[in-house]
């Protein structure tokens, strides 16, 4: 038996953050309903693909999944549970912003079997929020933390993000310390990625970014009051008081089997990937077309159903699993892979050690605390051409 994750994408949001370049969109109440009915279908369908996994994540993402009615999100989480077979503990977040979850909605999602919220703060300071166009400000926050304490949840992450136009190490540093005194279990900490397109793009020259040295300033800061704090960084941008590191998302960077419901949500499993279409009229036909059941549904049937090369499933071992401060196991890739990492990674792993980018440890490989300040490079040298 295979553990499976569960992603299931919800793409609504009340209105399209000034740097967001996800598919997300604002909806209406009746076009939210359709497509959860799609949804409904996809996930109760596609169940007999599945029959030899076992369900250990569920991740409700977005877009603002607690925009939906909570009964809605009920009723996608019910199919999951009457079509999969479930581990006997599920980690199962929801993505929430402030504002969008009142107190019986959080209510709600703890009777679901939802144990673990996701908020997107991004930052309490007001000016930097309404820069990037969030919909909330930090009291917003404050009262959507404090519902969701008392509701019961007692596994939150908050969403943080450095980098912000007009944002000072100082103003970060306050957001950080801010938020470590709500004690949540959970911080990710990522830097804005100015995407071409987007409207806060097209005004990049009304602000002042930190410049990439203030950015690296940033993240070196967040490792060190975080890890002050008892925050261990497990992930080069996610931290976690011990024992509540996200299990889904360990999944993607272990490259785990995980499916993804709803659009343009990507698959992975025994290394076939594949994609729904991202635009809801191809991923009606999509639904709609599917066969209600058959028992000897292949992956050929999903849309763009690829193998990946064994070239190209090292690369991912490799750079996925880098991205965990645990790093690689040496073993774990000689057995899956049937070569010993030496004998196909032998030159690159000695130039980045005697860079002093990665090291080896107890039959591991990781970065370093520079290999993670230019990850990107490292991770690219494990590349094939
Ligand atoms: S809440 Fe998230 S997904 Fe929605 S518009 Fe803002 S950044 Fe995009």
């Amino acid at each position: 038996m295979r553990d499976l994750s569960i992603y299931i994408h919800i793409p609504f949001c009340v209105r399209k953050c000034l740097y967001c370049d996800f598919l997300s969109y604002a909806a209406s109440a009746a076009e939210m309903k359709s497509y959860v009915n799609l949804l409904l279908r996809q996930i109760k369908a596609e169940s007999v693909f599945y029959r030899d996994h076992r369900v250990v994540s569920v991740f409700l993402g977005g877009g603002t999944p607690s925009l939906l009615p909570a009964e809605e999100v009920g009723g996608i989480l019910r199919a999951v549970r009457e079509n999969y077979r479930m581990a006997d503990e599920v980690e199962t977040t929801i993505e929430c912003n402030p504002g969008t979850a009142a107190a019986e909605k959080l209510k709600d999602y703890i009777t679901y079997g939802i144990n673990r919220l996701s908020i997107g703060l991004q930052s309490t300071k007001n000016e930097e929020l309404a820069r990037i166009g969030r919909i909330h400000n930090y009291e917003t926050f404050l009262n959507t933390y404090q519902a969701a304490r008392e509701a019961g949840f007692t596994n939150i992450n908050i969403d943080l993000m450095a980098a912000l136009p007009g944002q000072s190490i100082a103003s970060y540093r306050e957001s950080l310390e801010r938020v470590t005194a709500l004690l949540p279990e959970h911080i990710s900490a990522y830097s804005l990625i100015l995407e071409e397109g987007t409207p806060l793009y097209d005004r990049r020259e009304q602000y002042h970014f930190p410049t990439e040295e203030e950015d690296r300033n940033m993240y070196q800061m967040t490792k060190e009051y975080l890890g002050e704090k008892g925050y261990q960084r497990y992930e080069i941008s996610n931290y976690a008081r011990e024992g509540f590191a996200c299990r889904h998302n360990q999944v993607y960077w272990q490259r785990g089997d995980y499916v993804g419901f709803g659009l343009g949500a990507a698959s992975m499993v025994r290394d076939v990937r594949w994609s729904m279409p991202e635009s809801m009229g191809a991923y009606q036909d999509y639904v709609e077309g599917m066969p209600v059941r058959v028992d000897n549904l292949s992956y050929r049937h999903f849309p763009g159903a690829y193998v990946l090369t064994i070239q190209e499933q090292m690369e991912e071992f490799m750079f996925l699993g880098l991205r965990m401060m645990c790093g690689v196991d040496c073993r774990t890739f000689d057995d899956k892979f049937g070569q010993e990492m030496e004998a196909v990674y032998g030159p690159v792993i000695a130039q980045m050690m005697s860079q002093g980018l990665i090291q080896k440890e107890g039959g591991r490989i990781k970065l370093t605390d520079r290999g993670i300040d230019v990850s990107n490079y490292v991770m690219a040298e494990f590349l094939f051409e």
